[in-house]
């Protein structure tokens, strides 16, 4: 498959968002002009030989964090191909959609990953905000902080890199997303930021990946199930996410960050 290219020079993007963010380079990561050089030697590369190059590069510092959501199958099924027991962290809110968790085990079997491991939110934390399992009604922010956040983060202490998912279609904040970020002191890993929805179709074809149950529904993009609702049109994949609200992202990919600048 070729990825869609719409990108032109994705070191100086990577230059650019980096300046914007005002992020630290900790020391044990690579500099930002050597994160960028990275990104340039790989420009041409389509997704899987990205992927490839990038657990090479971050060999036993790197992990996938999967929400086994709408799309995450392509993506599980590139890291299937190229390292089976890589770590596949996936984020058990307590909040997600039964069909989620049995999709999960589908994927896991079909694409044999012997490496996925559930995170789930601190028992303390959850006692302390969240004890009646009502926070999302009247905080989402700080529920994703205490169910999201906080034990993304932990999980990831040991680990530079992390792959995710996002996709610039996605839009929002997401329309200028580099391959390569670095952020919330990791190095952030987008092996499919410039797949267009087509990539994705032709991907679950081509790969003859199951669709999550609940796509079908009209859910284009899965997260828990408060905050979460089937849309009239998936021209707007995120849509149904924290539906009526200003919110567009979870916190795992903005809060981290924020916590650098
Ligand atoms: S998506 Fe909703 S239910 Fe899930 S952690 Fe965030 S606010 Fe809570």
């Amino acid at each position: 498959m070729t990825d869609s290219v719409i990108h032109k020079d994705q070191a100086q993007l990577l230059a650019e968002k980096i300046a914007q963010d005002k992020v630290t380079t900790p020391e044990t990561l690579p500099s930002i002009p050597d994160l960028a050089t990275l990104d340039a030697q790989h420009a041409d590369a389509d997704a899987e030989t990205f992927l490839r190059a990038m657990i090479d590069e971050f060999d036993g510092r790197i992990a996938l964090v999967s929400s086994f959501g709408a799309e995450s199958a392509v993506l599980l099924d590139l890291v299937a191909r190229v390292k089976k027991d890589l770590p596949v962290i996936f984020l058990e809110t307590g909040m997600h959609f039964a069909q989620t968790l049995t999709y999960r085990n589908k994927l896991i079997k079909q694409l044999g990953l012997t490496n996925v491991q559930s995170v789930t939110p601190d028992p303390a934390d959850l006692a302390e905000h969240d004890a009646d399992e009502s926070l999302w009604q009247w905080d989402t922010d700080q529920c994703c902080h205490i169910r999201k956040v906080l034990p993304l983060q932990k999980a990831l202490s040991g680990y530079d890199a992390w792959i995710n998912g996002r996709k610039q279609m996605h839009g929002g904040l997401r329309v200028r997303l580099p391959r390569l970020e670095l952020s919330g002191g990791h190095i952030k890993v987008n092996p499919l930021a410039w797949w267009t929805r087509d990539d994705v179709e032709a991907a679950f074809e081509s790969s003859g990946l199951p669709r999550h149950p609940l796509v079908e529904q009209g859910y284009p993009s899965i997260g828990c199930w408060p905050c979460t609702q089937p849309v009239d049109s998936d021209d707007d994949v995120r849509g149904g996410r924290w539906n009526g609200q200003d919110k567009t992202e979870c916190g795992i990919h903005v809060t981290m960050l924020r916590s650098q600048a």
